[in-house]
């Protein structure tokens, strides 16, 4: 395997940590050019007009991002057949990282699309595979992934959304929320409660992000064992879209509610077997954590470099050895804090390319990467004053998108439950 690093500015490089084949290198290059192209004034936009931008989503697909790491059967439409061939998740993580590192407009919706397509190729049967894969590799499907709920967020045992088999459909009810995508999406992965399925008496089982007091839970209590996975479609009928978010961070992503009122499913669109929804879930999570890692690492870059644009100008200013010493010392643990949440999420994306998928070591990546990027976005903010919440500067912009990173897809203090749980077990 040819092996090389990328040099980057600064002498650093924003893929440390190890070597990279010719091939992981030829997507992280062909995401920073994606990337670069796209001009800042866009990039600010769609962040201050909370729009999503479909034309990119749909140019990011085309050229192969939208279903990076899996095989080619089903990417037949791409026009460079290289794209086509199945990429690893290392190389996801490269793009991921490089995305977040320039602000990319569609990269959290790239994230969860591709986390929507892993079920369906891991559960899926082969007409599920050949009607939805080709079009969201080429991006005229765009997914979505519709676990959390009004009142079901870290405890995924609570949801209350239902699903009852009638005749050749299933009829769904309930309500998703924070769904990314959620406004723009054409199919969901939609987490469903399936009524007339066993009495729930022998529900002793502790969901990933339940509370311990579900471990005892009395008859009648929710059953993670009714737990199901259905491909719903934007268009089927009880399927509306609800209230849009204007969130804080992670805007232009159309995260919004979705709505079930007796959406009517068909029964082909039961995603694995009935009760098997967690399974459907956990098994997206973990890698979904590992995009999640990847991208922070690349927004701690960004915060890294704009702060230490400023300190290469303060140099030139004349500041005195004492004031620049005082400032080195802050990047110099910004680096090292940035290069080991990098050793920690490629290590989890090995794994998973090594087909040993590890949630425990994808939630220590998620954890450490994202509290890395709220940290590193904080102390450049500091660094720089006034001039670091302009937001042309788009380090408020990072500031922002990382705390959402220390929420989503599990927040940090439940990652952190999971893997004293699993290590303690
Ligand atoms: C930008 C963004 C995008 C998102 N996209 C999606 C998406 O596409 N699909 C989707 O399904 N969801 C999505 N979500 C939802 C996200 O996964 C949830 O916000 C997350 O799981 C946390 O749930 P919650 O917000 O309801 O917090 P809660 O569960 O209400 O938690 C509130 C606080 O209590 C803590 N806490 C809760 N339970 C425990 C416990 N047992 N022990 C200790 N502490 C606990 C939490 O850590 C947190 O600090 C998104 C969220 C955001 C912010």
């Amino acid at each position: 395997m040819q092996t090389k690093t990328m040099p980057d500015k600064y002498g650093q490089s924003s893929v440390m940590s190890a070597k990279y084949s010719a091939e992981q290198l030829r997507w992280l290059e062909k995401a920073r050019a994606f990337a670069a192209a796209i001009p800042i004034s866009e990039v600010i936009a769609s962040d201050r007009e909370n729009t999503f931008r479909r034309d990119l989503f749909v140019k990011a697909c085309q050229e192969g991002f939208g279903a990076l790491p899996f095989g080619e059967t089903y990417k037949k439409s791409l026009k460079d057949k290289q794209d086509a061939v199945a990429g690893d998740y290392v190389s996801f993580s490269l793009v991921n990282q490089e995305f977040a590192r320039r602000l990319n407009p569609i990269m959290s919706s790239l994230g969860v699309h591709v986390l929507c397509q892993e079920p369906i190729y891991k559960f899926g049967n082969d007409e599920q595979k050949e009607h939805y894969l080709p079009k969201a590799a080429c991006g005229e499907m765009l997914g979505a992934f519709g676990l959390t709920e009004p009142n079901a967020g870290s405890d995924t045992a609570a949801i209350e959304t239902t699903a009852r088999l009638v005749g050749d459909q299933y009829i769904l009810n309930g309500t998703k929320t924070f769904i990314t995508s959620g406004g723009s999406a054409d199919f969901y992965i939609v987490m469903a409660r399936l009524l007339e399925s066993r009495e729930s008496t022998e529900s002793t089982e502790i969901t990933e992000s339940s509370p311990a007091t579900h471990k005892t839970a009395s008859p009648g209590a929710k059953s993670s064992k009714e737990i199901t996975a259905f491909i719903v479609e934007r268009n089927f009928a009880g399927f509306e879209i609800g209230q849009k978010f204007d969130m804080l961070g992670m805007r232009g992503y159309s995260t919004c509610e979705i709505v079930m009122n007796d959406c009517q499913v068909p029964r082909a669109n039961l995603l694995g077997n009935h009760g098997e929804g967690r399974k459907v879930a956990l098994s997206s999570l973990a890698k979904g954590r590992v995009t999640i890692a990847a991208q922070c690492c690349g927004w701690a870059q960004a915060a890294f470099e704009s702060a230490t644009n400023v300190l290469q100008r303060y140099y030139r200013d004349g500041a005195t050895t004492s004031e620049a010493n005082g400032q080195a010392h802050v990047l110099g643990e910004m680096a090292v804090s940035i290069e080991a949440a990098r050793v920690l999420t490629f290590q989890a994306a090995r794994l998973i390319d090594a087909g040993e998928s590890n949630i425990t070591i994808a939630a220590m990546a998620k954890t450490v990467a994202s509290d890395t990027a709220m940290k590193v976005a904080s102390d450049a903010i500091s660094l720089l004053g006034l001039e670091g919440v302009k937001p042309d500067l788009l380090l408020e912009r990072i500031f922002r998108d990382a705390k959402a990173g220390q929420i989503y897809e599990g927040t940090n203090q439940i990652q952190r439950m999971l893997i004293a749980r699993d290590l303690l077990r």
